[in-house]
């Protein structure tokens, strides 16, 4: 007799809890700091949010950072300071959050959707140039998962066609690709704060660059079209105020110090999850190999086959999943371009007709992956120790066999 599905009332194969975010009394401290300073905003008289930007362009290995309200603010600094102009076509994949896309028509240009490579769900180099017109700009790699796309092969790509490349890093804080720091080897690297992300502060963002010009138009798109060194009443550039505060700045500072040590364990335990789902007939971890130094595990995928489950459906699987106490998720429903903002072309568009519709796009790769494929464990989940790795194993295994009676 198999052990009952925790589902069904029976007793959870994972006991453990994982916490999120991870903070002590440094944290409140500095932010009652800041509170009692009763400098909480612009004008930045505390100079915490400059220390912030400076401590993480250094610790991502980049000249410069400029942080700001969100992630998707932070994609939408870069493309504007890229030159992204409207009728300009930027290329990214379907398998990610809609920021990624969305910013895209925020700068009244036009995403192009590539698919992702089946190994890795990241942009699949060998089909973009396919993708390529005279109106392409830019290319939005997504590190999804934390996992390194293949930067050689997009940089090579798009040096070859004069594009830029803006790494939307929102996974990936912490994350290597051959040693280097994600979102640090393109023309800029966006990054969220959102309180899932691996690095937050409730909500924020960064964008970072090794490009002085880049980065004096992101630091005024930031701040109201100001210039860094000009006078208040001076607005240069269409910006607006997409200013971090204080407060998030020094939380993340802190932050900041427990990041490192928890990207390795994420690592670590990636590995070893790897190992031991491998040996579970019908589950495939993403593969690894690809030039991933670091891996921060922002999410955990893995691919289902519901064929070795009696036909259990993915939806009922990641719910048996998630009642034996695997923190775990069945993803996105379906690839971005399905969504009404494209298929209805909700949005102003300067765009040549042929790649403004949305109708014909396929990208089979993302619509398995959203369909049966993709299950997501989440990223505290994997601050977990090896034996909770080995219970999420062993909680998979239970399904199968209860399945199988
Ligand atoms: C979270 C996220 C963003 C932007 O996030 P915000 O919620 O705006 O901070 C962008 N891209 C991806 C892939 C994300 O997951």
């Amino acid at each position: 007799m198999p052990e009952s599905l925790a589902l069904h009332g029976g007793p959870k194969a994972v006991q453990t809890t994982f916490p999120w975010p991870i903070f002590d009394e440094t944290e409140v401290q500095a932010v009652a700091d800041v509170i009692r300073s009763g400098q909480w905003g612009n004008p930045d008289c505390t100079g915490l949010v400059e220390v912030f930007e400076r401590e993480f362009a250094n610790y991502c290995g980049a000249k410069y950072a400029v942080s700001c309200v969100n992630g998707s603010v932070s994609l939408r600094l870069a493309l504007i300071a890229c030159g992204i102009t409207p009728g300009d076509e930027v290329i990214g994949p379907p398998y990610t959050f809609i920021a990624t896309a969305s910013t895209i028509i925020e700068a009244n240009a036009v995403p192009v959707f590539v698919d992702i490579d089946p190994e890795t769900y990241n942009l699949d180099p060998a089909k973009i140039e396919a993708a390529i017109t005279p109106r392409t700009k830019a290319i939005i790699p997504v590190h999804f998962a934390g996992q390194a796309c293949d930067m050689d092969a997009i940089l090579d790509i798009a040096k070859r066609h004069n594009l830029r490349v803006i790494e939307d890093a929102a996974h990936a804080h912490g994350a290597e690709y051959k040693g280097r720091k994600l979102g640090s080897i393109g023309d800029a690297g966006s990054f969220s704060f959102q309180s899932s992300k691996n690095l937050t502060s409730g909500e924020g963002g960064i964008v970072i660059t090794n490009d002085a010009d880049l980065y004096r138009k992101m630091a005024s798109l930031r701040n109201v079209g100001r210039l860094p060194e000009g006078a208040w009443y001076d607005h240069f550039l269409p910006g607006c105020n997409y200013r971090l505060t204080p407060m998030q700045a020094v939380l993340l500072s802190h932050q900041l110090k427990r990041l490192d040590e928890q990207t390795k364990l994420r690592n670590q335990n990636g590995l070893l999850l790897n190992e031991l789902l491998s040996s579970i007939e019908g589950i495939t971890p993403l593969t690894r190999g690809h030039g991933e130094t670091m891996h921060c595990h922002h999410l955990y995928i893995f691919k289902y086959d519901s064929a070795r489950f009696q036909n259990l459906p993915k939806e009922k699987f990641v719910e048996m999943l998630a009642a034996e106490g695997v923190p775990c998720f069945k993803g996105y429903p379906y690839p971005l371009y399905k969504q009404p903002l494209f298929q209805e072309k909700n949005f102003m568009c300067y765009a040549l007709p042929e790649t403004a519709s949305y109708a014909e796009v396929v990208c089979p790769v993302a619509e398995r992956a959203c369909g049966e494929e993709a299950v997501w464990i989440l990223q505290h989940a994997m601050l977990g120790t090896r034996e909770d790795m080995a219970a999420f194993a062993l909680a998979i295994r239970k399904i199968q066999n209860a399945v199988r009676i």
